[in-house]
């Protein structure tokens, strides 16, 4: 699917990163919404339609918890209190990740960016084409949030009572037989996720908004219905 849009970058920066950017020809997608509100899901949905590799800082700060490196030792005090971790590790984060060679031409991102800081790094980094807006009452969210659990083989994502693995014990795409569910998936870490959410990455919707390239999608449907409204904004 071609995915070609004017491209957009930030009115407030010089213009000569970013004209290196549109000569490699990468266009990128941001994932946006509240925790909860179905962005891995969905980008697992549409990487094949876009062609673009999902790039979740989450998933890459929960490996480098797991790794125990240095990043991870100083992200999990954030993650574990539901706040954001600062902005340069995760702007160093993705300024490494974009170098790999699957992000030749573009990535989606996921939980990126967060705050004005990183929207403005991410302007210099790569071309948004579209912002892709996942929206959810914070009353739903909760539940959402609680019961969700992923597959450790394939990263599948699942939930208790909205979507279930069809067959006990088994993930519907690999086979898989072992889950996980994540540490900050809890009520009390919601909240501060949630307000972390509203104060500091809401504001960025206004930002995203004013260039034409914010998509507002109804996530409180079922999964199909919210993907044929992704692939449709993304025409
Ligand atoms: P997520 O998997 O996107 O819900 O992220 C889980 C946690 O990782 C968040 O609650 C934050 O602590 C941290 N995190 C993920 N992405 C970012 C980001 N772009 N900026 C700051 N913190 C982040």
């Amino acid at each position: 699917m071609a995915i070609l849009r004017p491209s957009v970058v930030s009115p407030t920066r010089p213009t000569v990163k970013t004209e290196a950017v549109y000569a490699r020809g990468m266009e990128s997608i941001v994932l946006f919404g509240p925790p909860g509100a179905g962005k891995g899901t969905q980008a697992q949905r549409i990487m094949d339609s876009t062609g673009l590799p999902q790039v979740s800082t989450g998933d890459m700060l929960r490996a480098a918890v797991s790794a125990g490196t240095p990043t991870g030792i100083e992200a999990k005090k954030y993650m574990d209190a539901g706040q954001l971790v600062p902005d340069q590790v995760i702007i160093d984060l993705i300024k490494d990740r974009i170098k790999e060679p699957d992000a030749k031409k573009g990535v989606m991102f996921d939980g990126f960016p967060r705050t004005v800081p990183q929207a403005e790094a991410l302007a210099d980094i790569t071309t948004v084409s579209h912002v892709i807006s996942i929206e959810v009452p914070d009353e739903r969210i909760v539940d959402r949030i609680c019961g969700r659990y992923t597959c450790a083989v394939c990263g599948a994502v699942y939930h208790d009572s909205f979507k279930p693995t069809s067959k006990d014990g088994t993930c519907d795409s690999c086979g898989g037989n072992e889950f996980k569910r994540r540490a900050d998936d809890n009520a009390e870490t919601v909240m501060s996720r949630l307000e972390a959410y509203h104060n500091q990455t809401s504001p960025l919707a206004d930002w995203y908004d004013s260039k034409g390239i914010f998509h507002v999608i109804n996530g409180d449907r079922a999964i199909n219905l919210i993907t044929n409204d992704i692939l449709d904004a993304l025409k």
